[in-house]
């Protein structure tokens, strides 16, 4: 027992330097194992284009702000052709249209020669079909892999069915297991996902569902919309742990992880500037990771720019340590990360069923208020300071955030005494209060 416990321990350290060798990483950061700095990666792959798919899967992965992937067939005419205009709303929200070949042939049944036109007219449909987004992923029909030298040349990664977890960086992207869902597979219920998912975090691993029919649409297999929205429920409450991304996202996001080099360029005393690079090809690998840097002494928090655009930035405070946590694409320009007394906490407690803007506190102040507010779902926020004239003075908060109670404040140094107005706003929702700054 012992010798083979050894040796398969071998094997895996083996696997992990070979594929972990490249990242270099200066000591005082840190790269999440996963996106968000979440313990598990959750994928849901949607196979052979069945309709509620596109009429009730993709509405309910937008309600929740969740990416998922649709493998299609191309040019089956058994399986019905695909609709293009279809798959090109669902592209522009985020989704992830991947290749299931041109006849959904079994490879095992194929010469090389013609699994090679297989899997490149495949991804030729899709890329000329549907702008603004790239085909880079496939799924072998009946989870079956044919030569994956030829499939390596087309694809990043390939789903096969083998029904495990995988680890953090797969041992095969060529044969990346899936989890067979619905009626035919091992996951039927709300409870079935959610175990095999929260088993994910154990191994900080990536948890993998392949399904076909929507409630009663006549795919294989079928999973109804309920259990399809309670899953996505409990992952959304949870999001802490969980990153929700279509497949592709999460094969771009552990290439460019392991391969990263995150370089402090220089330090002062109001900015430090990195480089965040790799040797990717930047046309397919421009997914951000998640970074985060300790506090230098003596900052309060920081803001965080690449090439001059806000990235999303937070401030988390772990096991004592305050760090601040910022999303940034390889080779996308210097990130910067700028001193500022302008904190921003996601306050603990019960999640919020409404938008709200709190009467910031003290007010009248002099220098420091806080201002707290509420997001009852994943959004993008913004909160402007401006004076009575209607000129921005100064931007609180612009960025994605989950849902939540948050407290962000502001340090008036600087400002001359008066009136002032601030401005909540997101998609849904506008509010102004006005606060008086004292000198
Ligand atoms: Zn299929």
């Amino acid at each position: 027992m012992r010798k083979i416990y050894k040796s398969s321990l071998m094997i895996i350290s083996f696997l992990y330097f070979q594929s972990a060798n490249s990242q270099t990483v200066d000591p005082q950061y840190e790269i999440g194992t996963w996106h968000g700095f979440c313990n598990a990666a959750v994928s849901f792959t949607f196979d052979d284009g069945t309709p509620k798919q596109f009429t009730t899967a993709v509405p309910l992965f937008n309600e929740f702000g969740f990416n998922l992937t649709l493998y299609i067939v191309t040019r089956s005419a058994g399986m019905g052709l695909p609709n293009w205009n279809t798959l090109q709303q669902a592209a522009d929200n985020g989704h992830e249209i991947g290749a299931h070949t041109l006849t959904h042939t079994s490879f095992a049944d194929l010469s090389d020669s013609l699994e090679m036109v297989e899997l490149r007219d495949c991804r030729q449909d899709i890329d000329s079909h549907i702008t603004g987004h790239r085909c880079v992923t496939m799924a072998c029909p009946y989870c079956v892999t044919g030569n994956k030298t030829i499939c390596a040349s087309y694809y990043i990664g390939a789903r096969i069915c083998s029904g495990q977890i995988e680890p953090s960086t797969p041992r095969d992207f060529m044969a990346i297991s899936s989890i067979v869902c619905g009626t035919e597979g091992s996951v039927k219920t709300s409870d079935h996902f959610i175990s095999r998912a929260s088993s994910a975090i154990k191994s900080k691993g990536w948890c993998v569902y392949l399904l076909h029919g929507v409630d009663n649409d006549g795919g294989w297999s079928p999973v109804t919309s309920d259990v399809l929205r309670e899953t996505l429920q409990h992952l959304h409450e949870n999001r802490n742990d969980y990153w929700v991304d279509s497949f592709g996202n999460v094969v771009r996001y552990i290439e460019e992880r392991n391969a990263v080099s995150v370089t402090e360029i220089s330090m002062q005393d109001s900015s430090i500037i990195i480089q965040v690079t790799d040797s990717l090809d930047n046309e397919i690998f421009n997914y951000p990771i998640s970074i985060r840097r300790s506090m230098p002494e003596n900052w309060a928090a920081g803001t965080v720019t690449q090439d001059g655009e806000p990235v999303d930035t937070k401030m988390v405070d772990e096991n004592g340590i305050r760090y601040v946590q910022f999303d940034a694409i390889p080779d996308n320009g210097d990130v910067v990360i700028w001193r500022t007394n302008d904190t921003y906490i996601q306050n603990p407690g019960t999640m919020p069923f409404n938008h709200s803007l709190r009467q910031n506190y003290p007010n009248p102040f002099n220098p420091q208020t806080t201002i707290q507010y509420t997001v009852p779902f994943a959004e993008h926020v913004s909160i402007k300071l401006y004076n009575l004239r209607g000129e921005l003075v100064k931007t609180l908060v612009d960025q994605n955030q989950p849902a939540g109670t948050f407290t962000v404040s502001l340090d008036g140094s600087g400002l001359s005494a008066g009136i002032y107005l601030y401005q909540m706003r997101t998609g849904s929702f506008e509010q102004t209060k006005r606060f008086v700054y004292v000198k």
